[in-house]
């Protein structure tokens, strides 16, 4: 039985801030990550992903992004921000480590690999909030000869040249992948169940975030008719072309459901021009169609399921159901649960994620180090 007094799981962007930040506060820990490397998630999103919030108020703590990256920061450059953050403050996970067990004995948390057994008084789960693909399974998909496939598993749109491809979801990746592929020249088309909430990533050369961070110090029924205003001047009505917005404001959205709109980085240009064709939910599969519930029927080689994500934190947390809401989402974020545990990196937050991620890390770690009394 390994002894240690902090634990952290997962090595992304929320496990390296809480280990610089625990570095900095001279409190001794080990960071578990399953895969071989660091910022795995991140190094495996498709080729064309950017950040969507801006550089100034996306980076880890004590570490700004270099003053020539861009203001969008590109997958590949955040992978290198990553590693150069772990370099920095000499962050070494113990890699192909995947935690299969996490339970509470006594004063202690047991945390568990195939490898080891760790005896620890403190553990920060920081697995992500985007940790397993939502896979749906319709009518019919056994006998669909296409490929059907999760967003996740998606790269590139090379090899979708002249493909029909079926892109399910409202979100920032479905948006982004039907773009990718019409520019590689296949014929995407997205299926929306209900509504869809797109905004463009600037107004009037005011980013996204930035009216976002002014937002949330507003009372949400304010701060949904402000954007509704700002966006009835800077976006047009989709529901020609078949997109209903939702009947709640943005900010209530956002901070009630929990739900980030798509941020517009050209797809509503495509879909005005027809190059994105708009469907409703799907009922069912046939072997070369797709059924949708308005009853049209439409040929299809690829369905991408852009579906999103879940924490599956119940996988290896024990009594987990104490600690999450019915979305398997934490109740308790960012602070001590009450029993030495803390969850960083499952708040979806208005003023962003990443953003969100640094504020935590600090905040535990100050409390750890008042627990520790150091
Ligand atoms: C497509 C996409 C775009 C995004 N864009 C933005 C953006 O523009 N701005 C923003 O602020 N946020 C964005 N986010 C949200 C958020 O910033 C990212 O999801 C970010 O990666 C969260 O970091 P994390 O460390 O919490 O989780 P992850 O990056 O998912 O890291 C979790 C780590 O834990 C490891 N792990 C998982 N389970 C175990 C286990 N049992 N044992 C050991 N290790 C384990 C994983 O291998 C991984 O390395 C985006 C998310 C997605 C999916």
């Amino acid at each position: 039985l390994q002894k240690e007094t902090v634990v952290i799981i997962g090595a992304g962007p929320a496990g390296l801030a809480i280990s610089a930040v625990l570095t900095n506060l001279k409190i001794p820990f080990l960071l578990l990550e399953k895969s071989d490397t660091i910022g795995n998630t991140w190094k495996n999103q498709y080729d064309k992903l950017e950040l969507h919030t801006i550089k100034n108020f996306s980076h880890l703590p004590f570490l700004p992004f270099p003053d020539d990256y861009p203001l969008y920061v590109t997958r590949d450059l955040f992978v290198q921000y990553l590693e150069d953050y772990s370099k920095k403050f000499d962050i070494n996970p113990v890699f192909k480590s995947e935690v299969i067990s996490c339970r509470k004995r006594e004063d202690y948390w047991i945390v568990q690999t195939r490898k080891v057994m760790i005896q620890s008084k403190y553990v920060i789960i920081c697995t992500g909030y985007n940790n397993s693909p939502n896979i749906v399974e319709w009518k019919g998909a056994k006998v669909f000869k296409g490929s059907i496939f999760h967003s996740r598993e998606y790269k590139n749109g090379k090899n979708f040249q002249s493909k029909k491809v079926l892109i399910v979801g409202a979100g920032n990746s479905a948006g982004e992948i039907a773009l990718d592929i019409f520019k590689n020249g296949g014929f995407p088309s997205l299926s929306i169940r209900e509504y869809a909430r797109i905004i463009p990533r600037e107004i009037f050369g005011v980013p996204a975030q930035i009216n976002a961070i002014i937002m949330d110090f507003l009372p949400i029924p304010i701060a949904d008719q402000l954007s509704k205003f700002l966006l009835s001047i800077a976006t047009e009505d989709l529901s020609p072309y078949g997109i209903q917005s939702p009947p709640y404001g943005s900010i209530s959205q956002i901070k009630e459901k929990e739900k980030i709109p798509m941020i517009d980085t050209g797809t509503v240009e495509q879909i005005k021009n027809g190059n994105i064709k708009i469907y409703p939910e799907i009922s069912s599969l046939e072997e070369n169609s797709i059924l949708f519930v308005d009853g049209r029927k439409e040929m299809f080689d690829i369905l991408i399921m852009a579906t999103g994500y879940f924490t599956a934190l119940e996988r290896f947390l024990e009594n987990s159901r104490d600690y999450l809401d019915e979305r398997g989402v934490p109740l308790i974020k960012g602070q001590n649960v009450g029993n030495g545990m803390y969850f960083l990196g499952f708040k979806n937050h208005i003023t962003g994620f990443l953003r969100t991620i640094g504020i935590e890390a600090e905040m535990i770690g100050n409390d750890l180090r008042q627990h520790l009394k150091l």
